[in-house]
């Protein structure tokens, strides 16, 4: 592990950090870098060993995670989804057949997965999705939309939350399948502009009587797709906490560099009291959300049910990146907000953590519901 997380840090600073100006600018990453990616065996960090990945543990994991989120979240973004939401369903719940399959292409980055919940109609209440996938002999018709999809121009499967039952209209209804990219009836919209993160695609997916073999149901049951997601989910937030931490060490290292050369009023800013207290409330809440990061994949890696502290830590990581983006800006003046500088990118890139894999005020809905429901056993 050791050697693993030196080689990242050498590749970040020596390979992704000069990249990220020219993957702002074409809105791609080189294809000699996805290849160096590839090489790192960066797409199947989380894909157990038995399937060609590296099989991590989860706080493995979340150590890579810092490490790769010290470069534009854009590269963390093509890697993300083979890691987390795009694979692990068919980890969790798929049928041994399913995973040989597809898990060895995904581990080796040969094959891209994107997992498509959201809808036009349905994100923070996702239970209320309206994809359909009706059974027809050997086969499911899907029919609906899904936004926002991260990867979905790439991506070679998706990984598609469906209602077979529509007669049941929340979770249990529910149903996740395996949709390959080709199959007559899936089309990717246009790539979304968004106001950061150039370089990481997200499109609408749409069905439109796409034909999907019985095989692909994950699992090979009906009705479980919800819970599919949501275990799926509690892992990303984790993985997304670990990206905030290794975000805001960025930014901090960045402000404190800009802090110690500036100078004005004959010293540098950095000797001035209201830098100093904006660099070390930046340095002390990264701390907080690096150790409960750990603690919470050390506990997962114990097999404990860590939805309140996966919740906790996406919460409080993604706000306090959000926290430090703008301490940052502030610390680098005038030049914090023109694009000469990392951190103007930076500020843009962080604010979609905490909208993403559940906003914070879902994160805040989970965990008071599981402090009522404990309350009341
Ligand atoms: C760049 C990007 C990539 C994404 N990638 C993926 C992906 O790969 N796959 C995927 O399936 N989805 C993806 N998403 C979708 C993302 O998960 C959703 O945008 C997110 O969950 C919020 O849903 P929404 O946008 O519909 O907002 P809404 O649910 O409409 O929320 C709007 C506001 O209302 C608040 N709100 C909602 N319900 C409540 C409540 N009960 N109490 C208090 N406040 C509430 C929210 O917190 C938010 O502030 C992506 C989104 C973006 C922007």
């Amino acid at each position: 592990m050791a050697v693993l997380l030196d080689t990242l840090s050498r590749f970040v600073r020596e390979q992704l950090v000069p990249a990220e100006n020219e993957v702002a600018e074409t809105d791609e990453i080189p294809e000699s870098v996805v290849a160096d990616m590839r090489e790192l065996g960066l797409f199947g960090l989380c894909i157990p060993e038995e399937y060609d990945g590296l099989g991590l543990t989860m706080e493995e994991e979340v150590l890579v995670a810092f490490e790769i989120a010290k470069a534009s979240p854009a590269f963390r973004s093509l890697i993300g989804t083979n890691n987390g939401i795009g694979s692990q369903g068919l980890i969790v719940d798929g049928t041994e057949e399913q995973k040989r399959h597809y898990l060895p292409r995904l581990a080796s980055g040969e094959l891209i997965a994107s997992f498509a919940l959201t809808e036009p109609g349905s994100g923070s209440d996702a239970a209320s999705l309206r994809t359909s996938a009706r059974r027809d002999g050997d086969f499911y018709v899907i029919n609906g939309t899904k936004r926002f999809i991260t990867n979905a121009p790439e991506a070679g499967i998706f990984t598609v939350m469906a209602r077979t039952n529509p007669d049941i209209p929340g979770a249990g209804g529910i149903s996740a399948f395996i949709v390959e990219k080709g199959t007559p009836g899936v089309f990717i919209g246009k790539t979304d502009r968004k106001m950061g993160q150039k370089g990481a695609h997200t499109a609408d997916v749409i069905f439109d009587n796409c034909r999907v073999p019985a095989a692909n149901l994950i699992g090979s049951k009906e009705g479980v797709g919800f819970k599919t997601a949501m275990k799926v989910l509690d892992k990303g937030r984790l993985h997304i906490a670990a990206i905030c931490v290794g975000a805001a060490e960025r930014m901090l290292d960045d402000a404190l560099r800009y802090a110690v050369e500036r100078q004005q009023f004959g010293k540098p800013i950095a000797e001035f009291q209201l830098i100093q207290a904006m660099l070390a409330d930046s340095k002390a809440e990264i701390y907080a959300a690096r150790s409960m990061v750990l603690d919470a994949a050390r506990r997962r890696d114990n097999k404990e049910d860590i939805s309140t502290e996966a919740a906790c830590c996406k919460m409080f990581a993604s706000e306090m990146c959000g926290r430090v983006a703008d301490r940052a800006v502030q610390i680098h003046g005038g030049a914090g907000y023109v694009s000469d500088y990392a951190i103007e990118r930076f500020y843009r890139d962080v604010r979609l953590f905490r909208i993403y894999e559940g906003t914070t005020q879902i994160q805040q809905i989970v965990i008071a519901r599981n402090m009522i429901r404990n309350a009341q056993v």
